[in-house]
């Protein structure tokens, strides 16, 4: 079914193969699955001359219908959600529910957005002047996704781009895009020709799009160092732009929690999607007290776990997503264990097919260790012990990103002092993933620029106008 489709980008309205192909390979089997199209710069700008096209009665649409036609997204990926969780697990090797929530999570996103109204906001209005502030639209939006979440992440961009007004370009990653091309197939009949496009193609095709001078906007997610990338190009054209990059998360676990009950919240927090995710604990830092209970559980509830080729009934994590993530991973353990860290589980990737890594967990590696100081993006977590709850602090925000963070404990006023103490922009407790389309979700320091959600996600998609009228009949 994955292999015998022949995906096609939506440009203008119609399915257009691409000028070449991309492989894209299943990480489970490492057999290619599909052939993606690869976009040439002729078809690139042919895609945004239909969005600009596009904007001029889009942009001009009541809101009512923009927030129909999001809402409308949410019914197609429903509808479809069988067929595009098969793709998904076949391209990006995640477990069957992994892909089922991935798919529920962005429909429910689109009926959040869908609720969201531009604000009008009046400053003065007397007898002289009326001062309003409205936000319009911005023009057409480059939107570039990552592989570790192509569909949650591409709506996020999507959903408020569109009901503000704008018109899209949208490219995924190279590794993971089959899903978005077929979801995009599926919504040629229901949004207008030219207001969604989406191109296929490697990473030069992303620069090409930050570099375009019709693209008015960049909301992009990915690495750190893409990001510096992505910020230089658009400033030749002052494009403004989100960024939503890495991040070197920490999780402070305080004395006084139940090790046995925190330990599967802990676990999934480091290791849902294999650890690919921005926002997952890459640090996990727990009380002396209970180090060793803690570690001890976590390792137990590790032991239960099914890691396999996600189309497989049972699966709870698939493979690392690509051979570049695969590779890096397997150096930072082998860089790990010749440093002489001792790990709990884990450590060494089988032989064999698919690139898959098994959950390890490093028993309290120093500080400035590699595992430690690393975005490892991979089934790798190490523990680290501590006493003082300043020198805790402090370690979890000696890092030069800070995307999330996450507090355990009973004690819930202590544990929101110590989250406000942390420099990330999302603080967690005793949760993680608590996503909303309504709490804006931004980096601090090297994890980005700007927020995505909520209203304050929503006005970045605009500019803002100021509109001053003045009252007084004009006399000669
Ligand atoms: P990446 O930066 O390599 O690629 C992301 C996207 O950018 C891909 O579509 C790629 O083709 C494109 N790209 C590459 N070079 C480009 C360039 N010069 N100009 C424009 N576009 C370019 O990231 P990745 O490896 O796909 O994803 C993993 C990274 O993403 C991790 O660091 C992770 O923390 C981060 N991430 C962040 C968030 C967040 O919301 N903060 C979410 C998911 C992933």
């Amino acid at each position: 079914m994955v292999s015998s489709h022949k995906y096609t980008m939506l440009i203008n309205g119609q399915q257009i193969q691409g000028a070449a192909t991309l492989e894209v390979l299943n990480p489970a089997t490492e057999e290619i699955i599909a052939h993606a199209p690869d976009a040439s710069r002729e078809q690139l700008d042919a895609a945004v001359a239909a969005a600009n096209t596009a904007f001029l009665q889009w942009s001009r649409r009541p809101i009512a219908e923009r927030q129909a036609l999001v809402k409308e997204i949410a019914r197609c990926i429903e509808d479809n959600k069988d067929e595009l969780s098969r793709i998904f697990i076949a391209e990006m090797g995640r477990s069957r529910d992994g892909a089922e929530w991935e798919m529920v999570t962005a429909a429910n996103w689109c009926r959040g957005t869908a609720q969201y109204d531009l604000p009008v906001t009046v400053i003065e209005d007397n007898d002289e002047h009326r001062v309003e502030v409205r936000h319009t639209p911005i023009g057409v939006v480059g939107a570039i996704t990552p592989w570790n979440a192509p569909i949650l992440i591409a709506i996020w961009k999507l959903a408020p781009a569109l009901l503000a007004g704008n018109t899209v370009v949208l490219k995924p990653s190279p590794y993971t895009p089959l899903t978005t091309l077929r979801l995009g197939e599926l919504l040629r009949d229901i949004l207008p020709a030219g207001v969604l496009n989406i191109v296929s193609g490697g990473n030069e095709l992303g620069q090409w799009i930050t570099e375009h001078p019709d693209i008015t906007k960049v909301s992009f997610t990915g690495s750190t160092a893409t990001g510096r990338r992505v910020m230089e190009s658009a400033s030749r054209t002052l494009k403004r732009i989100t960024l939503e990059l890495g991040g070197n998360d920490a999780a402070i676990v305080l004395p006084d929690v139940d090790p046995k009950v925190v330990a599967p919240a802990l676990f999934w927090g480091a290791f849902f999607n294999s650890a690919q995710v921005c926002v997952a604990t890459k640090r996990l830092y727990i009380h002396e007290d209970i180090y060793d209970a803690v570690a001890q559980e976590l390792v137990k509830y590790a032991r239960t776990i099914t890691i396999g080729d996600g189309s497989q009934e049972g699966v709870d994590l698939g493979p690392v997503q690509n051979k570049m993530q695969f590779e890096k991973v397997k150096n930072l353990l082998d860089s790990t264990r010749e440093q002489g860290h001792r790990f709990l589980l884990g450590g060494e990737a089988p032989e064999g097919k698919g690139y898959f890594i098994p959950v390890s967990i490093v028993d309290n590696p120093p500080q400035d260790s590699r595992v430690v100081i690393e975005e490892a993006f991979g089934p790798v977590l190490p523990l680290l012990k501590y006493k003082d709850i300043d020198e805790v602090i402090a370690w979890a925000n000696d890092s030069d990103t800070g995307l999330a963070g996450s507090v355990w404990s009973n004690d819930l006023e202590q544990a929101h002092e110590v989250a406000g103490r942390l420099q990330t922009g999302t603080v967690w407790i005793n949760e993680m993933f608590a996503f909303s389309p309504h709490a804006p979700f931004s980096g601090h320091k090297q994890s980005g620029l700007g927020a995505e959600h909520g209203m304050e996600g929503l006005l970045e998609f605009t500019n803002t106008q100021t509109i001053t009228t003045r009252k007084v009949p004009m006399t000669a």
